[in-house]
């Protein structure tokens, strides 16, 4: 038998074997293959529905109502016309691109009364999955054992372009492949994809953002992490660009909400699109983790964030321009504080050691496991000690050039202008296009402050500047100029930068010809963006392809080494933004000694939490009144309250953030949207003792739209369930 058939067979042998020895909880599955991966466990922990109900490709499933929000979150239908749930916080940057001074949505919330009220957003997508095929044996076709790691890497997109091509012939639809178990799997998602999704509701941050940054990975909680949007399309029910004529979309599934909640012990079920986990990284590559990659994020992020925190509490408009940058830097600086920290206390590093050592162990002791997993652990981890000054470089690129300020990559973008402008073959027409375009590209100043761009600079300069020399012997100023310190320098790369005001930046464009270019070449915010392209492009990244090419191969081994090897652990593929299925129970946790966390939290707590000094604790006087007088209607529990949020133990990820939290019959209770802090940790190791992830309780969702904003009507679309 040729070894790679040999290798496909072990692969989806033990893919089955081990699905009857998976612990409850842990792993995220891809629902086609459900059934055989954890379909009776599932049963066994109280799903009532068919696994048929979650995933079928015959007749409309639960997989037609979950929908890839954006790219990035989840989202679920809930109406025959289209509507659309999902976090706040992912609907967060267009509730504030549609956000003014006079029209503050982020801080007052909105709501279209009717559809003629709702907001168009352009580039959001909507995407909903209509099959998954496992097209392993298609892409690995006529694979020659022997191949380079590049031929292999040619020879798989060449096959997975034919495999889409052929797929989405003749339709509508959209395709994707993507590898599992790094490189062992691919399989085949053929989507739907809806571009005309209109915002319809948003309550206040108030209540969508209620606890702000404290609150933010921590239980308990209170937090209305919602916002509505709804889908599209046209005469034909099928997808199209934004037109007024186009009508609600008609779904195959949309999900009924249950009233009743769910309660401690209940099943409950996440269907949605997990980002991205590590959960089969080497000890080696956790210590870098814990030790270096992390700690240069939380700094430099530390350093920007005392910035911009400072500037939104200081200025209205402030507060509106960079609220949605604020979050996107927060949300990953806070995760990463508390994954050091659980990761720490677990002994994350200890116990991937100790799996280490008995892969090592069986290794050695069987002559065919050691012709082949010999010497992979060993590649890897003088790998990644090898690759470290790289991976920092790869570290301060991204939270340098792309998160921190943002006069750079605005600079950056002057960088065509330049070069054609430089070049004899291009035509006066050519450039004057270019101009435009860059006129076009001035929308960057709606949301930029030059004079906290200035304070981000000083801040994360210093450490950026430290670190490339010390890793990577790279002077990221090699003229200071006049200045006598990195303080100084800042100050004038902003005094002279055209690129630092939007007046001068017009008026150089107004008036550019060809020969300004030089002017662009000079300009000191551009020389800085072209340095730490320099260093990305030219010193970092050529090498780093390299590595990451052998890596691919030793962690395609690795991955199928320890499954060959130690087969009694569990093995589900890590999150890579592919829709999958968590399941667990409604439970509370003990996350430290002495400490006990309850399933819920309720309205009483909004009100404990309270503080009009606070602007994180703020509570709308409108919820006050409705909570003082009990106005709870329909959706109080059975003792009479609201509640607001509850924890279980499906094993989530970011992505996951408004995926449906389904019950035991396929009904919605809720909406996910974030994690504990102590299981901020799972993206690299899992416990199922301590890892919860939040949900708004649907109940919350509703109340919220029928008694505090006055939009009942939109609890009328969806089909609710007593
Ligand atoms: N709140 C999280 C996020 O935004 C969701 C999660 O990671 O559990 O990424």
């Amino acid at each position: 038998m040729k070894k790679s058939h040999y290798f496909k067979l072990v692969f989806s042998l033990l893919s089955i074997v081990f699905a009857f020895a998976l612990p409850a909880k842990e792993g995220m599955w891809i629902p086609s293959r459900i059934q055989q991966l954890v379909g009776d466990d599932m049963a066994a922990m109280g799903m009532k529905i068919s696994v048929e109900e979650l995933y079928s490709i015959n007749k409309s499933s639960i997989k037609d109502a979950v929908v890839h929000f954006g790219g990035g979150c989840t989202s679920v239908l809930v109406s025959g016309e289209g509507l659309l749930l999902t976090n706040h916080h992912c609907g967060y940057s267009r509730i504030q691109s549609h956000s003014t001074l006079e029209n503050d949505y982020l801080e007052d919330g909105f709501w279209a009364m009717n559809k003629s009220e709702e907001l168009p957003n352009e580039g959001l997508t909507a995407a909903i999955i209509k099959e998954i095929r496992d097209v392993t044996d298609l892409v690995m076709a006529d694979m020659d054992e022997l191949v380079s790691e590049e031929d292999r890497a040619k020879h798989i997109s060449a096959k997975i372009e034919e495999i889409v091509a052929e797929a989405t012939k003749d339709s509508h639809y959209e395709a994707y492949i993507k590898p599992f178990y790094f490189g062992n799997q691919y399989l085949l998602f053929i989507t739907e994809v809806f571009n005309d999704v209109r915002l319809v509701g948003a309550p206040p941050s108030s209540i969508g953002k209620f606890g702000f940054d404290t609150d933010n990975w921590v239980w308990p909680r209170h937090t209305g992490d919602f916002s509505v949007f709804r889908v599209y399309a046209n005469a034909e029910n099928k997808p199209a660009e934004y037109s007024e004529d186009n009508k609600p979309y008609q779904p195959l599934k949309y999900l009924p909400v249950n009233l009743n909640g769910a309660d401690k012990g209940d099943f409950t079920l996440v269907y949605g699109f997990p980002g991205r986990t590590d959960n089969y990284i080497t000890s080696a590559e956790v210590t870098k983790s814990l030790e270096v990659i992390n700690p240069q994020r939380i700094e430099m992020r530390r350093a920007s964030l005392a910035v911009i925190d400072q500037a939104m509490r200081s200025d209205k408009l402030l507060k509106i321009q960079y609220a949605a940058k604020q979050s996107r830097i927060s949300n990953a600086y806070k995760k990463w504080i508390g994954q050091n920290k659980g990761l720490i206390r677990h002994k994350a590093v200890a116990k991937r050691d100790s799996i280490e050592r008995v892969f090592t162990e069986r290794v050695k002791a069987n002559a065919d496991f050691k012709s082949t997993y010999g010497n992979t652990l060993a590649a890897l981890n003088k790998q990644s000690e090898e690759m470290l000054p790289l991976d920092v470089g790869r570290n301060y690129f991204i939270e340098f050039y792309y998160m921190g300020p943002e006069i750079l990559r605005f600079a950056e973008s002057f960088a065509t202008l330049v070069a054609a402008s430089k070049s004899d073959t291009t035509t006066d027409e050519q450039i004057e296009a270019l101009v435009k375009e860059q006129f076009e590209s001035m929308g960057f100043f709606k949301n930029y402050s030059a004079a906290v761009d200035e304070k981000i600079m000083k801040a994360q300069l210093p450490i950026t500047e430290a670190a490339l020399k010390k890793y990577l012997s790279f002077n990221l100023i090699p003229d200071m100029g006049k200045a006598s310190n990195l303080n100084e320098y800042t100050e004038m790369l902003y005094a002279n930068s055209i690129f630092s005001s939007s007046e001068r930046t017009r008026e150089f464009l107004v008036k550019y010809k060809r020969s300004a270019y030089k002017k662009i070449e000079k300009d000191p915010a551009f020389q800085m963006a072209m340095r730490m392209i320099e260093m990305y492009y030219v010193a970092v990244r050529p090498k780093l392809i390299i590595y990451n090419t052998a890596k691919e191969q030793l962690m395609r081994d690795w991955m199928k080494g320890m499954m060959t090897v130690i087969p009694e652990r569990t093995y589900y593929a890590d999150a890579n933004s592919t829709l999958r299925i968590t399941y667990g129970k409604v439970e509370g946790y003990e996350p430290f000694d002495g400490a006990n966390y309850m399933h819920y939290t309720t309205l009483e707590g909004v009100m404990e939490k309270e503080d009009a000094t606070n602007p994180e604790f703020v509570v709308p006087a409108k919820l006050k009144k409705l909570y003082e007088t009990k106005n709870y209607g329909r959706y109080a529990d059975q003792n009479g309250q609201i509640r607001v949020a509850f924890t279980a133990s499906n094993h989530t990820s970011g992505g996951n953030s408004g995926s449906p939290v389904i019950d035991a019959n396929g009904n919605l209770i809720g909406l996910n949207f974030d994690r504990t802090w102590e299981s901020t940790m799972s993206d690299i190791m899992f416990n199922a003792e301590i890892c919860r992830n939040i949900t708004v309780d649907i109940r919350y969702v509703l109340f919220i739209m029928d008694k505090y904003a006055d939009a009942g009507h939109l609890v009328d679309e969806m089909t609710l369930v007593e």
